[in-house]
């Protein structure tokens, strides 16, 4: 399999190039220049994550030297627990809980298979990197709980001080080892800049290794194919052989997530419509009602690892979608707006005890909508983050504690140390 650009077709690169290089040479995303094509019913419902994910992405790593440590590398970095809840206060819905990783939200899935996929590249050359993001929250603490420990790598995370929760600060600064956390004078795109400018600079790239683990690395979208592929074969195996195919509902900012589950689709996995659940970043709702695309600032929400204007992926669907309308494909997109996200959390909570993060409320007001609208077949929701981790936004709506995760508190009963630092790239380097 070779990689080319979304703005260059002719371009071909190795997944080995595709993964080092994060981004395309001319500023377009990765994509794989064929997508595969599967039969569901070869994979055995009763399969691990990990061995579905072997099957379902070996096509993509042929003919790499990745190839041959795919297995190892789903083992190492996909074996978390993936439950799937019914929920039938909803009717044939279910929930997929992607938040059982180290740092409690499906980022984790996708940070450890690239973290594993640029450790097996390593081995061959040794030589060490220093993976460096920029983070508004949940991407840097999975990449650092990911690289953690990691022979040959170290991590520098540069998040913008005061403005990320607490408990994700503590997390960040929590780590040690190999994870340094550097808290920035400024916002977050103050941090993305000062990362882009190091990450362009020769001098540091090869003195230090730089590279970047960031959510448009083909190396985090591919491993979220394989939870969509495995769920929605297990859902297919216990369903009628006449019932209707599964919708999935996905909370989405970046489009990364979601777009995995439409790839999955695309392969062959028995998924029908996928529904977008935004907050109220409207970017993709007015595309898909019929508007132009038009990217814009994003509007900070109660969900806010999906403040997002202009999602980054978006380029990738209009690749994927080049020969037709992305908007005949199947596909809807929903806003949801932060007085909503409070009402259904609430609602959730006193219709079945069940505690959600505000992402994932955004998705269950969208399953609420289709079942008010008369939709009855079978609905799957993809929850995103463990409610611990928004539990400012959470106790003062339900008015009592959200218990944490253990991985989440042993994290948190640590000491963590953060050095500051002004936004001024003479400054970084020295840090590096
Ligand atoms: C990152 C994130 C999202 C958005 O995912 P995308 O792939 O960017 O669409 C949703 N929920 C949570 C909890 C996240 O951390």
């Amino acid at each position: 399999m070779l990689y080319s650009s979304t703005r260059n077709p002719d371009l071909r690169v190795t997944p080995e190039q595709a993964l080092q290089a994060g981004l395309a040479p001319d500023g377009g995303l990765f994509v794989p220049n064929r997508l595969p094509a599967f039969d569901f019913r070869a994979i055995s419902p009763e399969v691990s994550l990990p061995e579905c994910a072997s099957q379902v992405l070996a096509p993509f790593f042929a003919g790499s030297s990745l190839a041959e440590h795919l297995e190892a590398i789903c083992r190492r970095a996909l074996d978390l627990p993936l439950p799937i809840t019914a929920m039938p206060e909803h009717g044939a819905a279910f929930m997929l809980e992607l938040f059982h990783g180290p740092t409690a939200a499906f980022k984790d899935f996708a940070a450890r298979f690239l973290a594993a996929c640029l450790a097996a590249l390593q081995g061959r050359e040794r030589r060490p990197q220093t993976v460096l993001v920029a983070t508004s929250g949940d991407t840097g603490a999975a990449v650092a709980a990911a690289f953690h420990d990691l022979p040959g790598f170290r991590v520098v995370i540069l998040y913008p001080d005061g403005r990320v929760s607490a408990r994700q600060a503590h997390q960040l600064g929590a780590f040690g080892g190999n994870v340094e956390a550097l808290r920035v004078q400024g916002s977050f795109d103050d941090c993305q800049r000062l990362a882009k400018l190091a990450l362009n600079d020769p001098g540091l790239v090869e003195r230090h290794g730089l590279t970047t683990a960031n959510s448009i690395s083909i190396g985090r979208l591919l491993p979220q194919i394989s939870y969509y592929a495995l769920a929605s074969t297990r859902l297919a195996d216990r369903a009628d052989t006449d019932a209707a195919l599964l919708d999935v509902i996905v909370p989405t900012g970046n489009l990364g997530n979601a777009l995995a589950c439409i790839l999955a689709r695309e392969m062959g996995f028995p998924i029908g419509q996928v529904h977008l659940a935004t907050n109220a970043n409207r970017t993709l709702h007015d595309y898909f009602a019929g508007a132009r695309y038009q990217g814009r600032d994003g509007l900070r929400t109660l969900a806010n690892a999906m403040d997002v204007g202009d999602p980054s992926n978006f380029e990738r669907l209009a690749w994927l979608y080049r020969d037709q309308d992305p908007r005949d494909a199947g596909i809807h997109a929903e806003s949801v707006d932060d007085e909503t996200i409070r009402a259904r959390i609430r609602k959730e909570f006193d219709q079945s005890r069940r505690m959600i993060c505000p992402h994932t409320a955004c998705a269950m007001e969208v399953l609420d909508g289709l079942r008010k609208n008369g939709h009855d077949g079978p609905l799957l929701v993809a929850a995103t983050a463990h409610p611990a981790k928004f539990e400012g936004v959470i106790e003062p709506i339900l008015g009592q504690p959200v218990p944490l995760p253990p991985g989440l508190e042993e994290l948190l009963a640590r000491p963590a140390t953060a050095t500051p630092l002004a936004v001024d790239f003479e400054a970084l380097r020295q840090a590096l």
